[in-house]
């Protein structure tokens, strides 16, 4: 099995963490990781690691990230591209048929960074991808606003918003409001 990126460099097991084997390419550095090993990983040694592992150091990690298609090394069908997190531009590849994922060199610590390396299966969901385009949607809406009212007034407007949010009667002092303002 050839590395998809590299296409002549054989894929060769590596460890990514104690008890997570990947075919890993020696010359990008990318691994492709079965789906089906990361869930018995997960299932019986990330639970043991995590409770004795440091934190990682908040340093940026680089991570590449393949903008072009890839064939899966192990079917040849185009693997899909799935969105990491609303606040990274990473995608990773997929190959929904194989169930094997494609990560790029620094990925995985990239994962392991935003805290997302246990939740590998449930990114290639449908209610995960809709997720981070909601998020990435307020997100946009929440410059638009702090444009329109400076830095200062959107603050206050936004911790008002989260005060009123939280508030056990919201419904009573939005009417409040409503009325307020007609
Ligand atoms: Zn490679
Ligand atoms: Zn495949």
């Amino acid at each position: 099995m050839n590395c998809p990126h590299c296409k002549d460099v054989r894929l060769e097991p590596k460890e990514l963490e104690l008890g997570l084997v990947a075919a890993s390419c020696s010359q990008c550095g990318g691994a492709l990781l079965s789906l089906m090993f990361y869930r018995y990983w997960l299932e019986h040694y990330a639970a043991k690691e995590a409770a004795e592992e440091q934190p990682d150091s908040p340093e940026p990690v680089e991570a590449e990230d393949t903008q072009s298609a890839l064939c899966c090394p192990k079917c040849t069908r185009l693997m899909t591209k799935f969105q990491v997190g609303p606040d990274t531009d990473h995608r990773l590849d997929l190959c929904t048929t194989c169930d094997e994922a494609w990560l790029d060199k620094g990925e995985w610590r990239l994962l392991k960074q935003l805290d997302l390396h246990g939740k590998l299966p449930k990114i290639f969901t449908d209610a995960w991808q809709r997720n981070i385009r909601l998020q990435r949607q307020e997100q946009r809406q929440n410059e638009r606003f702090r444009d329109l009212l400076g830095d200062e007034d959107f603050e206050r407007a936004e911790a008002f918003k989260q005060w009123l949010n939280q508030h056990p009667n919201k419904i009573q002092i939005r009417q409040f409001l409503s009325i307020e303002f007609q």
